[in-house]
């Protein structure tokens, strides 16, 4: 079986979305399945004979977050704060904090990944949803330059993820 690889960017990180409307829902039927680059967010289809996939719902998310534990930096006019981030995607993030970020409130971001050197920064990332301390985060504008940063972040943890699966599958072998 061939795996799906991004046509914009060669990312091997892809994963399979939701389908959407008649055309993919026909093409389905034909193991033409609708991806998403986890890096650049390219929206592509590709063909995989003779595979079928499950309706799953929670892979409606565009991109998948993974965990992470890091120190976040956050203001705007109104409120500045700071936090962790719990999980991350080039989409977004969720942060846990005691700052009171309103639902749809934009902010920008400094995500202080390892150390204090390597800091990324978000232009501006809308809030999507609040509970309790735990804040949803859409990223909305970057610099080419953080952006890149981040797909660098991002591949890592999805590296390291891939590593993990496989190494529970091997350990149930
Ligand atoms: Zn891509």
């Amino acid at each position: 079986m061939t795996n799906p690889v991004c046509p914009e960017c060669c990312s091997e990180y892809v994963r399979r979305v939701r389908r959407e409307g008649m055309g993919e829902r026909l093409l389905s039927i034909f193991y033409v399945y609708p991806f998403s680059c986890q890096l650049c967010g390219e929206r592509f289809s590709f063909f995989q004979r003779g595979v079928r996939y499950v309706r799953i719902d929670e892979e409606q998310r565009l991109y998948q977050r993974s965990p992470v534990n890091f120190p976040i930096a956050f203001a705007n006019d109104e409120v500045t704060g700071k936090g962790r981030v719990g999980d991350i995607s080039m989409g977004g993030c969720t942060v846990q904090t005691d700052a009171q970020m309103a639902k749809g409130a934009i902010f920008h971001l400094s995500l202080c990944i390892q150390d204090a050197v390597s800091t990324i920064k978000i232009d501006a990332a809308r809030v999507r949803n609040v509970q309790l301390d735990r804040v949803g985060l859409e990223f909305l504008k970057f610099q080419k330059s953080e952006r890149e940063r981040l797909q660098n972040l991002v591949r890592g943890l999805l590296f390291a993820r891939q590593g993990e699966k496989k190494a529970t599958f091997d350990e149930a072998r």
